[in-house]
């Protein structure tokens, strides 16, 4: 079945079931023939339970080789793979399994109670049990039922091969409806972007419940045939350990200023790296800067999201330039426009709207958010705003959300915060609008000061910032806090700042 995305990343391993596909620490390795053995096993046993084409399998395990069988097992089975963030409580869980009435979940033995109560409650939900070292009930049916490896199933290009959930970082996560023909897309364009090798090895520090780090990282692995440290979460020793038998590092910014911080850190050991790769959220210039110097090597940012895959990105060769996001990938038709739709020149500041083959068919379920987000002639817009410079790079300015408008004056936080952070005694900073009886909003900083740095207070931040923007953009407010709220992805929650800060 050509169609199917699994044909299409098993192709590239075909004749090297000896290649060492998953390596953890401390435990088996995982060579190509065994992960496809296995999931074709597993595509066997989810027959067996009843899990037809189309039927969703709901996802929350830890990260394991048997969790990454269990997501091809789902593609050769024709199922809908729906992972969900491991953070999920229960209330959060009720509503996925209303949400997506999957026929199977497959659970963390300590949530199986949990799942098993709201399944009952529910109805039509099969539990199974899935641990970080691949134990639980799932393996134990798939020993005692020995189904039959199941061929791919036959699929169309459109068929569903995931649902997967934003990140939430604006408000509910919302499911993003992904089709083999957007994932195989993806994965080509990446492949050919990246310059993906058998040779390569990949270190993989990601959660397997996002983009990032179930498609990006593990299709590229997958389509170079390529062996991946598989960690299950990120630990700075472990990859400063690790550099030097490497190529390829996929991290969200904050690996890379944790990194920063580790005083190992030299050329010396990335002398094999030929890639280190960050998206997710922005990369703060300064930390390209400083990564280069202590590494030699510039980090390519890219940019992505849920409902569409890779979008942009820094070039393999030629200039990757800090604060970009660099150019459309292959076959990614990119816009940015004003208010009302019309296509901005290079330099101006507008929404983000991207078509393409990688791009999601709708959300979940929410046929009108669906429409909202679509234009008339197939844009989706991506909700970010961005700008593109006259030879073609592209910078995401922000969040159309995070947008502050005071007293009709449109305020960029990120602008904002790039002059808070080059402050002496600041380690980062949030800007975020509150609610102003006068103005609409008015701008607030939130302010993560230097540990060791000079003391600030509210007055000499706002009194520095007075001389270099201008006066509507200068904050009204500064809070300190020794820690921004993040998300798994390392996205800053500003929703959490609004809600905290508005009274
Ligand atoms: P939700 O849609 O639920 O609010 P989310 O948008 O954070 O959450 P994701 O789909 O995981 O969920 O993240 C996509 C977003 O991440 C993009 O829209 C963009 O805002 C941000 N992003 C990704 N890469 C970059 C990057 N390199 N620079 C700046 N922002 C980025
Ligand atoms: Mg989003």
């Amino acid at each position: 079945a050509p169609e199917n995305l699994y044909g299409l990343l098993q192709s590239r391993s075909q004749d090297r079931d000896e290649q060492v596909f998953l390596e953890v620490p401390n435990g088996r390795n995982w060579t190509y023939g065994q992960a496809h053995q296995h999931a074709a096993r597993l595509a066997g046993l989810l027959r067996q339970l009843g899990v037809q084409p189309g039927d969703r399998v709901a996802v929350q395990v830890d990260k394991s080789p048997e969790a990454i069988c269990l997501y091809l097992a789902c593609l050769r089975a024709g199922a809908v793979f729906l992972p969900l963030n491991t953070a999920y409580m229960r209330t959060e869980l009720e509503y996925f399994l209303h949400d997506a009435e999957p026929s199977l979940a497959v659970v963390r033995p300590a949530g199986e109670e949990t799942l098993r109560e709201l399944a009952e409650a529910k109805g039509g939900t099969r539990v199974e049990t899935l641990d970080a070292n691949g134990g639980g009930s799932l393996m134990r049916t798939l020993s005692e039922q020995a189904p039959e490896p199941l061929p791919p199933h036959p699929v169309s290009r459109d068929d569903l091969a995931c649902i997967l959930y934003t990140s939430g970082t604006t408000g509910r996560p919302k499911g993003a409806m992904l089709s083999h023909g957007n994932l195989a897309a993806n994965a080509l364009a990446l492949e050919e972007a990246w310059g993906w090798r058998q040779d390569d090895v990949l270190i993989h520090a990601l959660p397997i419940f996002h983009v990032h780090g179930l498609f990006v990282a593990m299709h590229c692995a997958m389509m170079g045939a390529s062996k991946v440290y598989f960690l299950p979460r990120f630990d700075a020793d472990q990859v400063l350990q690790l550099l030097p038998r490497a190529t390829v590092l996929m991290g969200v910014p904050t690996f890379y200023t944790r990194l920063l911080q580790q005083p190992e850190l030299n050329p010396e050991l990335c002398r094999n790296m030929r890639l280190f790769i960050s998206g997710s959220a922005p990369l703060l210039e300064e930390t390209f800067q400083q990564w280069y110097e202590r590494t030699g090597h510039p980090i390519l940012e890219r940019y992505g999201m849920t409902e569409t895959g890779m979008n942009i990105s820094n070039p393999l060769e030629g200039e990757r330039r800090p604060g970009t996001v660099g150019f459309p990938l292959p076959g990614v038709e990119v816009r940015i426009v004003d208010t009302e739709g019309h296509e901005l020149p290079p330099g101006e500041v507008g929404s983000l709207q991207v078509k393409g083959p990688n791009v999601f068919s709708g959300y979940w379920r929410l046929p009108e958010k669906t429409a909202e987000e679509f234009t008339d002639d197939g844009y989706f817009i991506t909700g970010d705003m961005a700008t593109v410079s006259e030879d073609g790079y592209y910078a995401i300015v922000g969040r159309a959300k995070d947008l502050v408008i005071t007293g009709g004056y449109n305020v960029y936080p990120k602008e904002v915060e790039g002059f808070i952070d080059g402050l002496d005694g600041v380690r980062e900073s949030a800007v975020i609008g509150l609610p102003h009886p006068d103005f609409g909003e008015q701008v607030a900083a939130v302010v993560v000061p230097e540990k060791a740095g000079p003391k600030l207070d509210e007055a000499a931040v706002i009194h520095q910032l007075k001389g270099e923007l201008a006066g509507y953009k200068v904050p009204k407010a500064v809070f300190f806090v020794d820690e921004l709220p993040r998300n798994a992805m390392g996205k800053v929650q500003k929703n959490v700042l609004r809600e905290q800060y508005t009274r």
